[in-house]
């Protein structure tokens, strides 16, 4: 029994980098903001940028843009997802995905999800081989990785393109292999609570030219395409730039400058979450009545975020305990509540979405899933102290 109180506020990132701050200053004060705003032989920040991520993620192509929403948008269409067609996307996300879908005028096949908060394998083969949809928008959601294999398998078996939504596993890996690696292309978010912050941004990586160069004009490039740095040749934009809408959406130079300073600590700080989430882990894992989600040996996660199940105490009990770990300075978001609340989402909440499907699985897991994050101005004994104080407040709860 503690009877300390945590004070640190869960939404607190850590400041940019120094090297990023002065750059953005030097933007600010040159004036020139916009990606395509440059003097004679000056590279463009959004287009080193792109070229470094793309490295780093290990894609030919990366295009940086307003929101990870965005991107996954953009992959839709230039993955050939028209309205009307069929998305399978598993139940278990956040709203910027049904939301996505909904945007380019694509109806939702919404997929279960298993025990692990991974893509039900079962539920997706059979709407893969029912539904006639040709596009799988695979959420990562909250770092828990399927397996991949069977994913990519069920995929190629129905010819379906796979998209990846990697805001929540930007740095972790499959077998190895970085996630975003294993579909058409991949989405990531540089939003404030993701793994790298400019307020708002995004990445599309793909290995595909075509989709690359249409990706590029479709983020509003204009006929300025060549100042892009992580592009397919020539060519390929001749086959594709009278034929792609601008959808408005480009990075702009302070946000490039800001992640261009992010990115060689990025690897870094993945590890840096993985001692944090690991200390959480090992405390919550000896808890009676807390069902951890397992995962995979293939898997290396990104621990920006945990999740578990109060098992022990009925639904009717668990908005009370979540108050009383607030009232002591500790914020779990609850995935169950009928109502969502700040970022929590539950499918059954989208209501735009025409008959939706009842999910067992993902409505029983969600029922008492809550979730954490972990920003990295923790400390080990801040974990400590978080599962002190969830840990009294549970046996509390579960005794009363
Ligand atoms: C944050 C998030 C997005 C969207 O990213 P934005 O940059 O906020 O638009 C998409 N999917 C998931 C799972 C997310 O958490």
């Amino acid at each position: 029994m503690t009877q300390a109180n945590f004070s640190k506020p869960f939404t607190q990132q850590e400041a940019i980098p120094e090297a990023g701050i002065e750059r953005a200053v030097e933007i600010m004060k040159s004036g020139r903001l916009h990606r395509y705003n440059l003097t004679a032989n000056e590279e463009s920040e959004a287009s080193c940028l792109e070229m470094e991520y793309a490295k780093w993620q290990g894609t030919n192509y990366c295009l940086a843009c307003t929101s990870g929403g965005y991107a996954i948008q953009l992959a839709l269409r230039v993955c050939g997802a028209k309205p009307g067609d069929k998305i399978l996307a598993n139940a278990y996300t956040l709203a910027p995905v049904p939301g996505a879908i909904h945007n380019v005028g694509a109806i939702p096949i919404l997929v279960d999800i298993d025990e692990n908060y991974h893509i039900d394998l079962e539920d997706l083969e059979a709407k893969a081989a029912t539904s006639g949809s040709k596009f799988l928008l695979l959420s990562h959601m909250r770092g828990h990785i399927a397996d991949m294999d069977k994913v990519v398998e069920i995929c190629t078996t129905y010819g379906i393109c796979l998209i990846e939504d990697c805001a929540h596993t930007m740095g972790a890996k499959w077998r190895g292999v970085r996630s975003g690696n294993f579909g058409m292309v991949a989405a990531f978010s540089t939003q404030t609570y993701k793994h790298m912050n400019s307020g708002e941004g995004g990445f599309l990586t793909t290995n595909d030219a075509e989709i690359a160069a249409r990706a590029v004009i479709s983020s509003g490039s204009y006929m300025l395409y060549g100042r892009h740095g992580a592009i397919p040749v020539e060519e390929v934009f001749q086959k594709v730039r009278l034929h792609s809408p601008n959808y408005s959406g480009r990075m702009d130079q302070m946000r490039a400058a800001m992640l261009r300073a992010q990115l060689p600590v990025l690897e870094e700080n993945v590890y840096r979450w993985n001692s944090l989430y690991d200390t959480l882990h090992a405390r919550l894992a000896t808890m009676e009545g807390i069902i951890i989600p397992t995962r995979k040996q293939e898997e290396f996660y990104v621990g920006s975020s945990i999740q578990f199940r109060a098992d022990v105490l009925p639904k009717e009990k668990i908005s009370a305990f979540v108050d009383s770990c607030s009232a002591r300075g500790v914020e779990l978001k609850w995935f169950g509540d009928d109502q969502p609340k700040a970022f929590t989402s539950r499918y059954d909440s989208w209501k735009y979405i025409d008959d939706l499907p009842i999910l067992p699985t993902t409505l029983r897991v969600l029922e008492k899933t809550l979730d954490m994050r972990v920003p990295l101005t923790f400390t080990t004994e801040d974990c400590k102290l978080i599962t002190d104080i969830i840990k009294d407040e549970i046996e509390r709860f579960a005794k009363s």
